[in-house]
């Protein structure tokens, strides 16, 4: 699947329509306040749409209707196999409307528009099909007992989930969430992070086309400190699958404390470290893997490789490679279909950004690829992969999420530091390493601390694996079967002969 070879990306963009209203109860509405918060398109810089900026009035809405869907059973009681045909027909929906929900995608965020309709949609749409035909292959169980009974132990919905997203892959993260909460029967209540509403609020109605009862999926765009501090402290929402920063995590821990004790699921930052040992034979292929684990998506990813671990004694030669390749990495429009390196999400991210880079010349790193600001006549907010030399792993830029293109280069003597320095991190949701000794793969592997290690890869993922974080980075997982967990209770039913 291939974007078109010459469209007009720029014009198509002009003639989009843009979903700005709030949708509740299988209808597009307004926010009971009437309130709009602004939408600028990161290319340029310029104001594209004011959406619905709904708050504590809409979200009551929303749980009103998402109950009323929950408890009337008219998708939490239908036979699987039901829900199954709707939710392949809203997957062949996504993929059908692809280059119109890549495009949405790339107005809100900047990223290229190839990667937009060739990876994001695609990979949300398989996400949809896998939880659809998983469906009714999840059995429940018969405990073992004495003979005088039977328990049957089954999982239940839990009800209302919560879906509350961020931006860096706004359709695919919703769709982690939709996917095995949608197939396990429960309603949803799903809030996308105010810098990118539109998919979200477009694939509400394809969901109602695909069959999907009005109700069960509602989409509430809005504040975060409105809209989805609403869904946390809501009396009636059961449970909250949360994307996004450690530090709304935290908030959302304390929103469940405060009201109804309701299950939080949390994916949250990383600081992932990408260890390449001397014994590596293939630095070629680990330099490209190194540089796209962090320069991928401009580095806005949860999992990026920010942290490369280099022994010592290759760390020039393997330093050289890697600046090949983020060499042959320029931003340019996300509107040109040959475009890999989009634009970071907003001004207040570029910002944030750019005092990291600061904060690292200013601690004694060195950087060695990039560093700037570009094209910055386009209005938009485009920053160079940038590499930093000699970072101690106590440095801000080693220790924070920046959630850029910034690569931490740090060198270490042997193995063992390295297993240390990887590990001295609050963070724990991914790590990679590069090795052709097998012992050492094995050791790495049991020695990481994080719920993902890739060994001679980086950034692999299907939707058969789970995908979550040890440590501060959060706990519960998406995708894989696991995943359907977090959406549904385990009942025990006793039956006395
Ligand atoms: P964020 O600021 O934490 O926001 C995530 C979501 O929470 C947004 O919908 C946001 O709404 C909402 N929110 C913000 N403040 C809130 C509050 N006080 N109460 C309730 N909800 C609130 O994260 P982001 O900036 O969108 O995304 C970047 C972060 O996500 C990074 O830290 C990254 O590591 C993490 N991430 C993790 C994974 C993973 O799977 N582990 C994947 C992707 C991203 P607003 O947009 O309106 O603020
Ligand atoms: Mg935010």
């Amino acid at each position: 699947m291939n974007v078109e070879i010459n469209p007009n990306w720029h014009q198509r963009a002009e003639q989009a329509h843009l979903p700005t209203r709030a949708f509740i109860g299988g209808a597009y509405v307004d926010a009971v306040s009437g309130e709009t918060f602004d939408c600028v398109y990161p290319g340029n810089g310029r104001i594209i749409a004011k959406v619905a900026a709904c708050g504590e009035a809409d979200v009551d809405a929303a749980v009103i209707s998402a109950r009323k869907a929950f408890e009337s059973g008219a998708w939490s009681r239908v036979a699987p196999a039901e829900r199954k045909k709707v939710l392949l027909r809203f997957s062949e929906l996504l993929l059908q409307n692809r280059e119109e929900l890549g495009l949405l995608e790339t107005l809100n965020v900047g990223k290229p528009i190839a990667n937009s309709t060739n990876g994001d949609i695609p990979s949300a749409a398989n996400c949809i099909a896998w939880y659809a035909e998983a469906i009714d292959k999840v059995y429940g169980e018969v405990a073992v007992t004495a003979d005088d009974v039977t328990t049957i132990v089954v999982r239940e919905p839990v009800g209302i989930v919560a879906a509350v997203v961020p931006w860096n892959y706004p359709l695919s993260m919703a769709a982690w969430k939709l996917g095995p909460a949608l197939a396990t029967g429960n309603s949803v209540i799903l809030k996308p992070a105010e810098q990118s509403p539109f998919t979200a609020l477009r694939i509400a109605q394809l969901a109602i086309d695909a069959g999907l009862p009005a109700g069960v999926l509602n989409v509430v765009p809005g504040l975060g400190h409105a809209a989805g501090k609403a869904l946390g402290l809501h009396m009636d929402v059961d449970c909250v699958g949360f994307t996004g920063s450690t530090e709304v995590g935290r908030y959302f821990m304390q929103y469940s404390g405060q009201s109804n004790i309701k299950r939080i699921g949390l994916e949250l930052g990383g600081k992932s470290p990408q260890v390449v040992l001397a014994d590596c034979d293939d630095l070629d292929g680990a330099a490209r893997s190194v540089a796209a684990g962090i320069f991928a998506n401009s580095g806005q990813v949860c999992n990026a490789g920010s942290r490369l671990i280099v022994e010592d004694k290759i760390k020039d030669k393997f330093l050289e490679k890697v600046l090949l390749q983020a060499a042959a990495l320029t931003p340019a429009d996300p509107l040109d279909p040959s475009t890999k390196l989009g634009s970071i999400v907003t001004e207040e991210q570029l910002s944030r950004v750019m005092r990291y880079i600061e904060d690292g010349v200013a601690s004694g790193a060195k950087i060695v690829a990039g560093g700037n600001r570009v094209r910055q006549d386009s209005g938009g907010f485009f920053v160079e992969p940038t590499i930093f030399d000699g970072v101690s792993n106590q440095m801000k830029i080693a220790r924070e999420e920046i959630f850029g293109p910034v690569l931490a280069t740090i060198s270490v003597r042997d193995f063992d530091e390295a297993m240390t320095v990887a590990n001295d991190t609050i963070y724990g949701l991914a790590a990679g390493i590069w090795t052709n000794d097998v012992k050492k793969a094995h050791r790495a592997a049991k020695a990481i601390k994080a719920g993902v290690v890739w060994v001679n890869c980086f950034d692999r993922g299907l939707m058969s694996v789970p995908f979550g974080g040890f440590k501060q980075s959060g706990f519960g997982r998406d995708k894989s079967i696991h995943a359907m967990e977090k959406y549904t209770d385990l009942k025990a039913m006793w039956f006395a002969h």
